[in-house]
C-alpha cells in the first residue's frame, strides 16, 4: 500500500503547545493515516552546502528558535531515528548524503510531529536542503524519494508557501492581501500539477517577491510534489494565511 505524502505550513513554535486549529488539524492527520513505518522529512530550517541526514539512532530535539519562554526550550520529541534509511538515502537519491549523526531535529519537523505523532514512537530521519541547489533540481532530486512511499515512508516537507516575518505582525493582524493572492496562486498551481512554474517562484510576479523572500520555507513543498503520482488524491487543509505566513498544507494520497 502506498503511503500518503505531505506539506504542512508549521508556523510559528507556538502550534506545538497551544490547542489551535492547525494543531488539531495535525492531530487528526496522526489518527487517520496510515501508520507510517517511518517518516522522511524535509524542513526550511536545515540548509546546507550538499545534501545531509540525520543519521543518529535517537535525534535530539533541536530549539532553533529565540525569545520563546523557557517551557518551550524544555519540549522533547524522543523520537527514535532510523540509522538505516539515512544511510540508504545515497543509494535512493544517487548522490552522496552527508550522514549528520549529531543534528537534531528542527521545530519545523518536531512541532508538527509531536502533534500527529504523540507518543514520539514513529521513526524519523530529517533530510537536510542543499543551499547550491536551484530549486528545479530540488524537484528533480525529491522525485527519487518516491519509492520509499511503497516501503511505507511517510515523504514529508513542511515549510510554509507565504514566510515573510520582516513584514509579520503578530496578534490578529489581518491578512497580507498579497498574501491571499500568492497563496491562492499557488494552490491553484499545485491543483494543477504546474511544478515548472512552481519550481520558478520568482517569475510569479512582485507578489512571490514579497511572499517568499527567501526559499527555505517555500522549496519544501516541491519534495511533496515531486512524489506525487497520478492516482493521488490532492487534498489542501489548514488554509489559512496570518498576516505575512500561510499555513496552507497539502495532503497527496
Ligand atoms: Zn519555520
Amino acid at each position: 500500500m502506498k503511503m500518503p505524502a505531505l506539506f504542512v505550513g508549521h508556523g510559528a513554535p507556538m502550534n506545538a503547545v497551544e490547542d489551535n486549529e492547525f494543531a488539531r488539524k495535525w492531530l487528526a492527520l496522526g489518527r487517520d493515516l496510515p501508520r507510517p513505518k517511518a517518516i522522511l522529512c524535509v524542513s526550511g530550517h536545515w540548509v546546507e552546502h550538499g545534501v545531509c541526514a540525520t543519521s543518529s539512532a535517537h535525534p535530539s530535539t533541536y530549539h532553533d528558535f529565540y525569545g520563546f519562554p523557557p517551557d518551550y526550550y524544555a519540549l522533547r520529541y524522543p523520537a527514535p531515528g532510523d540509522p538505516a534509511l539515512a544511510a540508504r538515502l545515497s543509494e535512493v537519491l544517487a548522490t552522496p548524503v552527508r550522514q549528520d549523526g549529531e543534528r537534531g531535529l528542527d521545530h519545523g519537523v518536531w512541532a508538527v510531529l509531536c502533534r500527529m505523532y504523540p507518543e514520539a514512537d514513529v521513526p524519523v530521519v530529517q533530510l537536510g536542503l542543499d543551499a547550491d541547489r536551484p530549486l528545479s533540481a530540488h524537484y528533480e532530486l525529491a522525485r527519487h524519494l518516491d519509492p520509499l512511499r511503497d516501503e511505507g515512508i511517510l515523504v514529508m516537507g513542511s515549510g510554509n508557501i507565504v514566510h515573510n516575518l520582516s513584514m509579520f505582525r503578530l496578534g490578529n493582524a489581518a491578512p497580507a492581501e498579497w498574501a491571499v493572492r500568492f497563496d491562492a496562486k499557488v494552490r491553484a498551481l499545485v491543483a494543477e500539477d504546474d511544478v515548472e512554474r512552481l519550481a520558478n517562484p520568482g517569475a510569479l510576479g512582485d507578489d512571490a517577491r514579497l511572499s517568499v523572500p527567501t526559499a527555505e520555507h517555500y522549496v519544501p513543498l516541491l519534495y511533496a510534489l515531486a512524489v506525487r503520482r497520478p492516482d493521488d488524491t490532492l487534498t489542501f487543509f489548514n488554509e489559512s494565511v496570518s498576516s505575512t505566513v500561510s499555513m496552507t498544507s497539502f495532503l497527496l494520497q
